[in-house]
C-alpha cells in the first residue's frame, strides 16, 4: 500500500532536526518534517479519518491507514495558549480528503505567544510503514508532494505479554496535561524496559509506546490514571515512569486542590418544576411576568444531490448575491443595533475563505446546500469551542446565515412565527435575524438556555427595553409551552410557574417601577440633592460614545467611570494615539461640558484584549491586571496617556486608575503622566484612584494624600474581600457587596479621603442599587457613578433621604453580622422613606 503525503499549506520545509524543539527534533514522537507556514488554513496532508483534535485546539491527528498516524501539531509550545487563536474545523471522527481544511490559525495572535510557529509533521504511528521523504526543501505550495509512505501496514500485536500485570495510579500533575511532547517522551523511555505499559483513563485504555493513542485519551491536568505493567522488567518501568510523570516532567503544576470533575459534572438536565428557579445570566435588566413562547424554526428542505459542480457553484453564487442583496435592504431600512449586526453578516458573508471552503465541498461533491452547512456548522462549532466566550457567542450568527443561505436557496421566505401577546421567548439560543422578524412588540422577555451577555441577542433586548436572561441551562428546554414565568434578569432567575399571588406581586412590582421611573424622570434634570441640601453628584457609567447622550438625557451630571478597555475590546491590534484621543474628546463632547472621569485600561482578568496578550495565569484575578499591566507596558500606559492629556485641553476630564494596591503604584503613574505632560507641554488633569482591593481601602488615607479622589469599585472590592471569584458561578450566591466587610471597608475609605479632603465616589454595582445608596451616603460617599438606565431613580432616591438618618442607618449596618441583615435594615429604611 502507497500513502503520499502532501504539503498541509503554503510554507517552508525544512528537516525536523532544524525544529528548536528536543522531543521533535531528536525523532522522539516519530520521524517526519517541519514546515514553516506561510497560510493561516492546515489542510490534510492525505486522506483519512481525524483521531484527535486536541483540546488546546493546536494539533490534529489522522490515521492515514490502520497503523499509519500523523500528527500535525501546530507551532511549539502552542498548547499553553488554550486553545486562543486556535479554529479546528474538523471533529474526530470525521473522514477527510486530501487538501480539506483541518484547523484554521489566527497567525497574528498565535505569533506573539508562541516559542514559533514551524509545524513538525510527525508520523507518530507507522509500524510497518516506510517513509521515503521527496526530499522537498525550502518554498513549497499546499499540495505539493513531500514524501512517500509503503508497507502493508501494521502487524498484528502479538499476544499479552505474560506474567500477572502491576499498577499504579495517580493523579497527573502536568499543566497541559500528557500532551503530544510528554507522550512521546514517556514513549521513548517506555521503550527502553522490557515491559509492555498501558495507560488507563476511565474506561479507556493506551498503550504509552503510542504517542498517538495517549493523545487520543485525553489525558488533562489533574486526571487520574492508572498504569498497568507486566514483563520482566514490569516493576522498573513502572517506577520510572510514575516517576516522571509525577514530577511534571517539567511542566508542574500542583493539584491537590483540584476537584475531580466527577463530583462536579452536572447531572443530566431534569424537567424543572412548579415553583424550581433556574439561575441565569442578565443580559438586559428588567423584570416580566409572562408565558413560555417556542418560535418555531422552519427549516426549507435541501437539495442534498449535486447536479455538477458548475451547476452547484453557480447555485451558490446566486443564493449568496440574493441574500447580500436582502440583508443590505433590510440594514438600510434598520435600527443603528440592527445596522451593526447585518454589517457584520454581510462581512461573513464577503470572507473570501468561507465562501472558499464552501467551493471546496462542492468540488468534492457537495450540493450548494449540503457544502454550505457542512462549512458553516463546522465554523459555528469551532466557535463555540473557543475559550473566549465573545467568540463563542458569534455561532449563533453562523447558524443564522447558514439558514438564511437554505432559504434563498430554495426561492422561498420562511414564514415569521406570530408570538402570542405576553409571551416570554424562550429558545436554547436565538439567532439575531430570528428575533430581528419576529413581532416583539408582543413579547415581554427573553430567556435562552445558551448565549452570554455579550451576544447580538442581548444587545437587541436592551435596545428594545426586554429584560433577558441567557445562559440558563438545558433544563429550560424542558419547561412546557404556555408555562407561567417570572423572568427577573436582575435578580439571575427564572421562576417557573410560580403560584398565583407571586405572579401578581411581581406584577404590581413591575407597574410600581415604571411609575416610579416615569415620575423620576420627569426630575432627572434637577441636581443630585439630598433633603437636607447636601450635594451628591449622580454621574453614569459609560463604556462608549452612542451611551454618553442618552445618559444625559436620562439625567446624569457627568461620567464618573468611562471603561476604556471596552472601547477597543473587539479589536486586534491597540489603538493609536490619535484615535484614542478623537474618542475621548468626542465622549467628552457628548457630555456637553459636564465632568469627564477616563479610567485608564483595565485590561487582565475577566477583560482579554487581543491586541494586548497576557500569558495564561494560574489566578488572573490576582495577577497582571489594571494599572499593574500599564506599568509593565509603558509603552501602552504612555499612549493612553497622551491621548486624554491631548483631549483634556478645554475639556473637564480626570484622570482614574484601576486596581491600585499600593502607594507607590500611583506614585510611579503620576511619575508617567507629568513626564507626558511635561513633553506635551500640557497641564496634568486631576489624578484619582479606584479603590478596588482591601490593600488600597485600608491604606486610603495614604492614597488620599497623594491623589486628588478616591472611587470605590465595589464590584472587584467585593471579590477580593470576600475571597470570592466574580465570574465563578459556584461562588456567586454569597458574592453581594452589603456584606458587613464590603461596607467596612468603604467606610474606611471615606474616612481615609475626608482625612485629606478627598472626594469619595462609588462606581461599581453597589451604587446603582437603590437598597445601597442610603447606605453608601451615610458612610460620607458624595460621588454615585451609576448604570445610565437607573440615574434617574438614584437621583429621586436621593432627594428622599436625609443625612442624618443615613449615618444612623450606616452605622447600624456596619454592626450586621451579615449581608442578608444589612439588607433586611436597609429595606427598612427605604419603606420608610416619604
Ligand atoms: C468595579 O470593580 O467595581 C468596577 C467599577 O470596575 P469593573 O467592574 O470594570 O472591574
Ligand atoms: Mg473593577
Amino acid at each position: 500500500m502507497v500513502v503520499d503525503l502532501r504539503a498541509p499549506m503554503d510554507g517552508w520545509i525544512s528537516p525536523l532536526a532544524e525544529v528548536p524543539d528536543d522531543a521533535f527534533a531528536g525523532g522522539l514522537l516519530g520521524p517526519g518534517l517541519a514546515i514553516d507556514p506561510l497560510a493561516d488554513t492546515v489542510c490534510a496532508p492525505a486522506a483519512g479519518e481525524v483521531l484527535a483534535v486536541h483540546a488546546a485546539g493546536h494539533a490534529v491527528t489522522l490515521r492515514l491507514a490502520p497503523g499509519l498516524d500523523v500528527l500535525l501539531h501546530f507551532g511549539l509550545e502552542t498548547v499553553r495558549l488554550g486553545g486562543e487563536g486556535f479554529a479546528p474545523l474538523v471533529a474526530v471522527g470525521q473522514q477527510v480528503a486530501a487538501g480539506d481544511p483541518l484547523l484554521r490559525v489566527d497567525l497574528g495572535a498565535v505569533a506573539g505567544r508562541a516559542k514559533s510557529l514551524v509545524m513538525p509533521i510527525i508520523l507518530i504511528e507507522a509500524e510497518g510503514w516506510q517513509w521515503q521523504p521527496a526530499g522537498a526543501q525550502g518554498l513549497v505550495a499546499k499540495g505539493d508532494m513531500l514524501g512517500r509512505i509503503t508497507g502493508a501496514g501494521a502487524a498484528e500485536s502479538g499476544a499479552d505479554a505474560d506474567g500477572e500485570a502491576l499498577s499504579l495510579t495517580l493523579r497527573v500533575p502536568l499543566a497541559h496535561g500528557l500532551h503530544a511532547r510528554p507522550s512521546a517522551r514517556l514513549a521513548a523511555c517506555a521503550r527502553a524496559f522490557d515491559a509492555r505499559v498501558q495507560v488507563e483513563k476511565g474506561e479507556a485504555s493506551a498503550a504509552i509506546t503510542s504517542p498517538s493513542a495517549m493523545l487520543r485519551l485525553g489525558v488533562g491536568h489533574g486526571d487520574t490514571i492508572r498504569l498497568l505493567a507486566r514483563g520482566a522488567q514490569a516493576q522498573e518501568a513502572l517506577d520510572t515512569l510514575s516517576e516522571m510523570i509525577a514530577g511534571g516532567m517539567g511542566e508542574f503544576l500542583a493539584v491537590a486542590d483540584k476537584v475531580e470533575p466527577a463530583a462536579i459534572a452536572p447531572a443530566a438536565a431534569s424537567a424543572p418544576q412548579p415553583g424550581d428557579r433556574l439561575s441565569g445570566v442578565m443580559a438586559a435588566t428588567g423584570m416580566a411576568v409572562g408565558h413560555v413562547w417556542r418560535p418555531r424554526r422552519a427549516e426549507p428542505e435541501l437539495a442534498a444531490i449535486s447536479q455538477g459542480e458548475a451547476a452547484e457553484r453557480a447555485l451558490l453564487d446566486e443564493a449568496l448575491a440574493g441574500l447580500r442583496a436582502a440583508l443590505t435592504a433590510q440594514s438600510e431600512a434598520g435600527t443603528p443595533q440592527q445596522k451593526a449586526i447585518l454589517g457584520a453578516h454581510l462581512a461573513l458573508l464577503e470572507d473570501e475563505e468561507l465562501v472558499g471552503e464552501a467551493y471546496a465541498a462542492i468540488a468534492a461533491g457537495a450540493s450548494a446546500a449540503m457544502g454550505w452547512r457542512k462549512v458553516l456548522w463546522a465554523q459555528a462549532e469551532a466557535l463555540r469551542q473557543l475559550p473566549d466566550p465573545r467568540f463563542a457567542e458569534r455561532a449563533g450568527d453562523l447558524l443564522d446565515l447558514e439558514l438564511r443561505l437554505q432559504w434563498q436557496l430554495c426561492g422561498e421566505e420562511p414564514e415569521a412565527p406570530l408570538p402570542p401577546h405576553g409571551a416570554i421567548l424562550v429558545a436554547e439560543d436565538l439567532m439575531p435575524s430570528e428575533v430581528a422578524a419576529l413581532d416583539l412588540s408582543r413579547v415581554v422577555g427573553l430567556a435562552t438556555a445558551r448565549g452570554g451577555p455579550t451576544s447580538h441577542v442581548a444587545i437587541i433586548a436592551a435596545s428594545r427595553g426586554l429584560p433577558a436572561l441567557v445562559a440558563l441551562g438545558e433544563g429550560l428546554m424542558l419547561v412546557g409551552e404556555g408555562t407561567p414565568l417570572v423572568l427577573d434578569a436582575d435578580g439571575g432567575a427564572l421562576e417557573i410557574a410560580p403560584e398565583a399571588h407571586r405572579l401578581v406581586s411581581v406584577r404590581a412590582m413591575i407597574e410600581a417601577r415604571a411609575a416610579r421611573r416615569a415620575a423620576a424622570m420627569e426630575r432627572a434634570h434637577e441636581e443630585g440633592r439630598t433633603s437636607d441640601g447636601t450635594r451628591i453628584e449622580v454621574f453614569a457609567n459609560l463604556g462608549k460614545l452612542s451611551e454618553a447622550a442618552p445618559a444625559v438625557a436620562g439625567g446624569a451630571e457627568g461620567c464618573g467611570l468611562l471603561r476604556t478597555e471596552f472601547l477597543f475590546l473587539d479589536r486586534q491590534s491597540a489603538p493609536d494615539e490619535d484615535e484614542q484621543t478623537a474618542q475621548y474628546a468626542a465622549i467628552a463632547d457628548a457630555l456637553e461640558g459636564r465632568p469627564l472621569v477616563i479610567r485608564l485600561l483595565d485590561i487582565g482578568g475577566d477583560k482579554p484584549a487581543p491586541y494586548l496578550p497576557i500569558a495564561p495565569e494560574e489566578n488572573p484575578a490576582m495577577g497582571l491586571r489594571g494599572l499593574r499591566v500599564g506599568l509593565a507596558r509603558p509603552d501602552v500606559l504612555a499612549t493612553q496617556l497622551r491621548a486624554i492629556l491631548r483631549a483634556a485641553q478645554g475639556r473637564p476630564i480626570k484622570i482614574m486608575a484601576p486596581m491600585v494596591a499600593r502607594v507607590a503604584e500611583l506614585r510611579e503613574l503620576q511619575g508617567v503622566a507629568a513626564a507626558q505632560a511635561a513633553l506635551l507641554g500640557v497641564e496634568l488633569p486631576e489624578i484619582g484612584v479606584m479603590v478596588e482591593t482591601p490593600a488600597a481601602a485600608v491604606m486610603a488615607d495614604a492614597l488620599a494624600a497623594q491623589c486628588a479622589f478616591l472611587s470605590i469599585g465595589t464590584n472587584d472590592l467585593t471579590q477580593y474581600a470576600l475571597a470570592m471569584d466574580r465570574g465563578n458561578p459556584a461562588v456567586a450566591a454569597g458574592l453581594d457587596g452589603l456584606d458587613p466587610s464590603v461596607l467596612r471597608l468603604i467606610a474606611q475609605t471615606c474616612a481615609g479621603g475626608t482625612r485629606h479632603g478627598k472626594w469619595v465616589g462609588v462606581c461599581g454595582g453597589l451604587a446603582s442599587d437603590p437598597l445601597t445608596v442610603p447606605i453608601l451616603i451615610g458612610l460620607g460617599v458624595t460621588e454615585l457613578s451609576a448604570a445610565p438606565a437607573m440615574v434617574a431613580e438614584i437621583k429621586a432616591l436621593v432627594r428622599s433621604v436625609d443625612v442624618a438618618d443615613c449615618r444612623s442607618l450606616a452605622a447600624r449596618v456596619l454592626e450586621a453580622e451579615g449581608a442578608a441583615q444589612v439588607r433586611a435594615l436597609a429595606a427598612e429604611f427605604i419603606g420608610g422613606l416619604a
